[in-house]
């Protein structure tokens, strides 16, 4: 998993915990690894803020359409640009 600094709900798109069953797919397919499992506790997915780009892809493969989109909770311009230059990076390392 890309990201290192905990996984939180604080971008446009926030996941319905009770409704995941934890199948993965938005963690396998978001482009910038954003999503990823919490680490101890119960199983649960949630959106890393610092690498989400706010493509929507997530939400759009979700089966149990456990996301949705919060424009109020969405990141500072400034935010979601430096999200997207450490995705360009990302992408060409
Ligand atoms: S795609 Fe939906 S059901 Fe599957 S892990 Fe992600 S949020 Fe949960
Ligand atoms: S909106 Fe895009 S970048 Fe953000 S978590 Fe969803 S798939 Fe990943």
């Amino acid at each position: 998993m890309a990201c290192g600094s905990g996984y939180r709900d604080s971008v446009a798109y926030v996941i319905d915990r009770g409704a995941c069953f934890s199948c993965g797919w938005c963690a396998e397919d978001c482009p910038t690894d954003a999503i990823g499992e919490r680490v101890g506790g119960s199983v649960a997915y949630g959106v890393d803020i610092e690498w989400c780009i706010d493509c929507g892809i997530c939400a759009q493969l979700c089966p149990q359409a456990c996301f949705s989109y919060r424009p109020e909770l969405q990141p500072a311009p400034a935010q979601l640009e430096l999200a997207k230059q450490r995705a360009r990076d990302f992408a060409a390392s």
